[in-house]
């Protein structure tokens, strides 16, 4: 980051293991909690794509804004909307435009007066944002802890423990990893192939293995974690 460029001094960056995994949704509940504990919350998307505009109902900058408690402009949350609902760069150029590769760190700065700032990337911690910008290297860039979202679902061990090493060595600190319900919870909980099952024995085995970080549960629809956590301090 530029010495020049005010942002805040605290913040998260919500990434994924992978593209539609429940970052939205995580990032949302983030936001609510830390509005609720009477911060002034700034949200941040430094891309998005497959929205027609910033302030599409339903889109992600648009759930950021109305969690965050519609602070700004939905364009301050997101200053680059591209159509095509594939990677960036590809989006910006089936419409005959580019990423503006600086404007994903310096958009940041939309939010200085914030007590924090979330921010929510696109796709997964190594996905392309820009030409030359991967999602690693703008939260390198920013250097706020990472909180890693993954879906709840068989081989939550390898992609948490994946993301979060290539996220430590980038320099990053993992503050959370999130795992998340995209789909309603099915089967009988005593099953150990069950969904309840799958996602407790990952909870042990990422501590096992060394994940370092807490790891919350965020449920099919859900506004808060389980256990709870104190995104706050999390991001300090
Ligand atoms: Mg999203």
């Amino acid at each position: 980051m530029p010495a020049s460029l005010a942002i805040p001094s605290r913040g998260l960056f919500v990434t994924g293991t992978d593209t539609g995994v429940g970052k939205t949704a995580a990032a949302v509940a983030i936001v609510r909690w830390l509005v609720a504990a009477g911060h002034r919350v700034g949200v941040y998307k430094p891309v998005a794509s497959g929205i027609a505009a910033a302030d599409e109902p339903g889109g992600d900058p648009r759930r950021l804004w109305e969690a965050a408690g519609r602070p700004a402009t939905p364009a301050a949350v997101c200053p680059q909307v591209f159509p095509a609902a594939i990677a960036p760069a590809r989006a910006a150029a089936a419409v005959g435009l580019a990423v503006d590769d600086p404007l994903l760190r310096t958009g940041l700065a939309a939010w200085k007066e914030s007590d924090i700032v979330v921010i929510e990337g696109a796709g997964g911690l190594c996905s392309p944002l820009g030409a030359d910008t991967l999602g690693v290297d703008l939260a390198a860039a920013i250097g706020y802890p990472i909180v890693v979202v993954d879906a709840a679902r068989l081989g939550a061990v390898g992609r948490n423990l994946a993301t979060a090493r290539a996220a430590r060595a980038a320099g990053l600190a993992v503050a959370a990893c999130v795992l998340s319900h995209v789909a309603p919870v099915a089967g009988d909980p005593a099953d150990p192939a069950s969904d309840e099952a799958i996602v407790a024995a990952a909870r042990a085995d990422l501590e096992r293995h060394g994940l370092a970080a807490p790891v919350v549960i965020l449920g099919h629809g859900a506004d808060v974690f389980r256990p709870p956590l104190d995104w706050w301090r999390a991001a300090g």
